[in-house]
């Protein structure tokens, strides 16, 4: 089953990719792994810590990476790749090979979206167990599934034509609105909850909840101060950017300001000699190097943007500052919620400001 041709956007921003451009490399991360294990197969890489990877069916991001944890008898999985019958079959070879047959105790999602959450319900069904995440992650990943068969409401399409969509933008939003859900396989309809701070044991470890906002509004992390690894999701990574962006049900919300705090946070919380296992790319260490660059490649996006409003611009006018790559119309939704980010981001430190004109477009200038 290839959903490529349904999913409506990846939620991560490989269109800014950080490797080419040297005021964004990130200093002094290191790599200790030289390969990552095929799907299907799983690689050591902390005590009782093993990596397995699944394939997205997503362009320009071909894998998640996904963790067992041995637990007790059996295994407390962290993510669960995105519904597909590959994912499916990735997860039983695995099962039936490296994972020994023995059988998931628990399923921990550090955030909602579907390539982290996709196969959850069908992990926590067949194996008769919870899944474990935030609140909110379960809410907005219930009401989100919930728009699949509905019609795209006005209000997105007021939010998007004021963005500056043209006519065949929208179309493309139209057709596409509900596709969350087809990635998603019907979630649990109950959960347990994880809130920030708490200490969860798992196989005999203590493992912290730090939870971060801006990429998903309250994403899990897990931290294990004895095996020294941080379990960062998508909250960091280490050569993708992860997507910030507002979204047509909450226009003004601010998540960049958000996504900052949290990076902040994590570096005041988390040492920097962890070994980093992230949803994307590979293993890393460098922690703090890593939430440096990303705190100040936003700080300087921000600046730029500042600058260029000094004659009014509409969303999609600024992509050229906020992404290497061109914008795909598949992308659009994704980058159009990103550069509002940084609008409402300087709106929010009252360095700019909105205008709606007659034809319900939102224009930005600096102030
Ligand atoms: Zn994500």
């Amino acid at each position: 089953m290839n959903l490529s041709a349904t999913l409506p956007i990846p939620y991560i921003a490989p269109m800014h990719e950080n490797a080419n451009d040297p005021a964004d490399a990130p200093a002094a991360l290191t790599y200790p792994f030289s390969s990552a294990p095929p799907p299907g197969q799983a690689l050591a890489v902390a005590q009782g810590v093993m990596w397995l990877r699944m394939p997205l069916p997503v362009a320009g991001l071909n894998h998640i990476n996904v963790w067992a944890l041995e637990d007790g008898a059996g295994w407390t999985l962290i993510d669960t790749g995105m519904q597909t019958a590959d994912t499916a079959t990735h997860w039983q070879s695995a099962f039936a090979g490296a994972l020994q047959r023995r059988p998931v105790m628990r399923v921990i999602c550090t955030h909602m979206h579907p390539d982290h959450i996709g196969m959850a319900g069908w992990l926590t069904r067949h194996y008769d167990c919870r899944l474990w995440t935030t609140r909110l992650e379960y809410v907005t990943c219930r009401m989100l599934v919930a728009d699949t068969g509905r019609e795209a409401p006005l209000d997105g399409l007021r939010f998007y034509r004021a963005a500056g969509w043209d006519e065949d933008a929208l179309e493309h939003y139209r057709a596409r609105f509900g596709g969350f859900g087809k990635a998603v396989y019907t979630l649990p309809d109950s959960y347990r909850r994880v809130v920030d701070a708490e200490q969860l044991a798992i196989g005999g470890r203590t493992w912290h909840a730090v939870v971060g906002r801006g990429h998903s509004p309250e994403h899990l992390c897990l931290h294990c101060p004895e095996l020294a690894v941080l379990i960062s999701g998508d909250q960091v990574l280490p050569r993708i950017t992860s997507n910030v962006s507002v979204f047509p049900t909450e226009p003004d919300a601010n998540p960049l300001a958000e996504w900052l705090e949290s990076l902040a946070a994590i570096q005041e919380r988390v040492p920097d000699d962890v070994l980093v296992l992230p949803s994307h790319n590979e293993p890393f260490r460098g922690l703090h190097a890593r939430l440096t660059a990303l705190i100040t490649g936003h700080e300087r996006r921000l600046a730029r943007l500042q600058e260029l409003l000094a004659a009014p611009k509409r969303a999609v006018d600024l992509f050229g500052v906020l992404f290497r790559r061109g914008v795909s119309l598949d992308m659009l939704g994704m980058a159009t919620g990103e550069s509002i980010a940084h609008l409402n981001c300087l709106i929010g430190r009252n360095l700019a400001a909105r205008e709606l004109d007659a034809a319900g477009v939102a224009w930005y200038r600096r102030r």
